[in-house]
């Protein structure tokens, strides 16, 4: 199964894929990741890269296309993929659909994880202790935020229009969030 997490930063994306991924062997492909293994890598790419993610901006679409399409075409992909993070714009959704449509696939389910605000900020603090990621400060999350408002506004809809959109509320144990998560992918 192709299921695309939907989410603010802090939703729990990554944490559920995760658990996705052990569960039911699909593949976790979030961009961030691979953006932050550029960066700690320190590519040519993950230092242009690391300046626009610090801000919490948008990388461009043509960087993180790419990046996904070499792993939607690998057999690790067989038994399916969870996308987190990606697409973040309509761009992303119409690349990634004509890319799965090569290899005879399709996003069946488009899972949003719905989480406050003032639980985010707080899960986002816990994070910057835990795991030091430099656009978890203040300032980056704002705009990351706000950034999310702007472009689930637009990429929500599109996949609302394919019938493939179901509401999930992130803001429950992670183990109720995989629960409900369960009921939608099985
Ligand atoms: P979060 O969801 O917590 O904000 P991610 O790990 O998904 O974090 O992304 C971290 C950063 O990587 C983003 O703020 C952005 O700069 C970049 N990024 C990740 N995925 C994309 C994407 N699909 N399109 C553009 N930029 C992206």
């Amino acid at each position: 199964m192709n299921i695309i997490l939907f989410g603010p930063p802090g939703a729990g994306k990554g944490t559920q894929a995760k658990i996705l991924e052990k569960e039911y062997g699909f593949k976790q492909l979030s961009t961030g990741d691979m953006l932050r293994a550029e960066v700690s890598g320190q590519t040519e790419l993950g230092k242009k890269m690391k300046v626009i993610m610090d801000q919490g901006n948008l990388v461009p679409d043509e960087i993180v296309i790419e990046m996904i399409r070499t792993y939607v075409e690998s057999d690790d992909c067989e038994k399916g993929a969870i996308f987190d993070g990606f697409p973040r714009t309509v761009a992303q959704a119409d690349a990634l659909s004509s890319m799965l449509k090569e290899c005879g696939k399709a996003i069946e389910c488009v899972i949003e994880l719905q989480v406050e605000d003032d639980a985010l900020v707080g899960r986002i603090e816990k994070r910057a202790e835990e795991e030091g990621r430099d656009d978890d400060t203040v300032d980056a999350f704002k705009v990351r935020l706000g950034l999310y408002r702007d472009y689930s506004a637009d990429v929500l809809p599109y996949y609302k229009a394919k019938g493939l959109h179901s509401l999930l509320d992130g803001d429950q144990s992670v183990e109720d969030v995989s629960k409900a998560l369960r009921l939608l992918v099985s």
